[in-house]
C-alpha cells in the first residue's frame, strides 16, 4: 500500500510539471514563432506538438521552452526553437518528402521534421547523442526517423537522393556529397561560415540548369567536425 501511495504521490507531482511545460510550449509558439515570421501552419503545429523538454538533459528541462539554445552534452547544443522552426519552414515540406539531417544531435529537429514529411534520416557524430536521441524518439513513438552514428559529411549514399537535406552544423562551404544527394528540385539548408564567427543560413536548390543559392539570415551553429 505504501508503495502505491508513494507512486501516486510521484504521479501527482509530475502532472502539474507536465501541464506547466505544455503551457510553456504553447506560449513559445505564440511569442517566439508566430510573433516573428513563422507562418507555415504545419510548422507551427509540429512545434506545438513535439515535447522539446524530452530532448534536453534533466538539469535544463525547465528552460526547454525559453528563447535560446541549450547544452545537450558532448559540448553540443540544441538550437533555439525559433531557428528550428525557421529551418523547417525554409525547407518547404509538404508531407511526402524524404529528408536527411546531418548533425541530428538530440533528435529534436528530426522529430519536428518527422511531422512535416514522410521519412527523416539523421546522422550524428557523437555516439552518446545517437544513443540518447534513439531512446527518446522510441519513447515518443516517432516511427519515421532513423538515426545513424558517424560522420555525415558524405551523406547517406545508400538512401539518396533526398528531397531536402538539413546540415545542422556550420561548414565553410556546402559539402559536395550532400549537393550530389539532392533530387532535382531538392534543397540543402546549411549554416555557412566559420565556427564562432558570423554565419549565414543558406538554401541551395538543385534546379534543372544548376544550383541556385539564397542567403536567408545570420545564425550561429557549432561546427561540422570530421572523423
Ligand atoms: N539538430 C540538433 C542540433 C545539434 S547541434 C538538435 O535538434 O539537437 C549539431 C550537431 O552536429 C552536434 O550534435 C554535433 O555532434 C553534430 N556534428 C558535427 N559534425 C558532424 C558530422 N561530421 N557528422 C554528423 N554530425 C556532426
Amino acid at each position: 500500500m505504501r508503495t502505491v501511495g508513494a507512486l501516486l504521490l510521484i504521479a501527482a507531482a509530475q502532472v502539474p510539471e507536465e501541464a506547466a511545460l505544455a503551457d510553456a510550449r504553447a506560449r513559445m509558439v505564440v511569442e517566439q514563432l508566430e510573433a516573428r515570421d513563422i507562418t507555415d501552419r504545419r510548422v507551427l503545429a509540429a512545434m506545438a506538438a513535439v515535447p522539446r523538454h524530452r530532448f534536453v538533459p534533466e538539469p535544463v528541462r525547465a528552460q526547454a521552452y525559453q528563447d535560446g539554445p541549450l547544452p545537450i552534452g558532448a559540448g553540443q547544443t540544441i538550437s533555439q526553437p525559433y531557428i528550428v522552426a525557421f529551418m523547417a519552414q525554409a525547407l518547404g515540406l509538404k508531407g511526402t518528402e524524404r529528408v536527411l539531417e546531418v548533425g541530428s544531435g538530440s533528435g529534436y529537429a528530426a522529430a519536428v521534421l518527422a511531422r512535416l514529411c514522410a521519412q527523416v534520416d539523421g546522422i550524428e557524430l557523437e555516439d552518446a547523442l545517437c544513443d540518447a536521441s534513439r531512446k527518446v524518439l522510441a519513447e515518443l513513438r516517432v516511427a519515421n526517423v532513423r538515426i545513424r552514428c558517424g560522420d555525415g559529411f558524405h551523406g547517406w549514399p545508400g538512401r539518396a537522393p533526398y528531397d531536402a537535406i538539413l546540415l545542422s552544423c556550420a561548414a565553410e562551404e556546402a559539402p559536395a556529397p550532400l549537393l550530389d544527394q539532392l533530387k532535382v528540385g531538392g534543397r540543402l539548408l546549411l549554416p555557412m561560415g566559420r565556427a564562432g564567427r558570423d554565419q549565414v543560413l543558406v538554401r541551395i536548390t538543385r534546379e534543372k540548369g544548376g544550383l541556385r543559392t539564397e542567403h536567408l539570415q545570420p545564425v550561429r551553429f557549432v561546427p561540422l567536425r570530421r572523423k
